[in-house]
């Protein structure tokens, strides 16, 4: 298994009151100091919250399921401080992530069946047009 980082709902209450900033740095600096102790060569990707993956960047967390491999949303925070209904927002997600469901992109509800698309794209069968929604392009540039 490759080594990932756990974080928890107190983990991320912790964090109410720090900027996007501030939580990058505290997290960069853990995933540094796991990377040398595991020596494997990982970035920001291997965040873990229950069965959410979260990307951690200066302005804030991207969080994919870790079920389905589909981008939930972001969360971005740059222009304020984290709050507790940021962990709740999180928390929320993870919970409908448990429950077999993923993210619409178009119709921004939860959903049990969805037609992937793109890299980590999810449509609902209700709003999947196969016109827009392509696979990824693997064509290279
Ligand atoms: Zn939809």
């Amino acid at each position: 298994m490759v080594p990932h980082i756990q974080l928890t709902t107190h983990d991320f209450r912790i964090f109410r009151g720090k900027t996007s900033m501030e939580i990058y740095l505290i997290l960069e600096e853990v995933r540094i100091k796991v990377k040398k102790a595991t020596n494997y060569g990982f970035d920001n990707t291997h965040f873990f919250y229950q069965d959410l993956n979260i990307g951690v960047s200066p302005s804030g967390f991207t969080a994919y399921s870790r079920k389905t491999g589909t981008f939930i949303d972001r969360l971005w925070f740059e222009e304020r401080l984290f709050e507790q209904q940021d962990v709740d927002l999180l928390s929320d997600w993870a919970h409908q992530v448990s429950m077999g469901q993923t993210y619409c992109r178009e119709c921004q509800n939860w959903v049990l069946e969805f037609e992937p698309y793109s890299f980590a794209g999810a449509v609902c069968l209700k709003c999947y047009d196969p016109i827009k929604h392509l696979p990824p392009d693997t064509r290279g540039d």
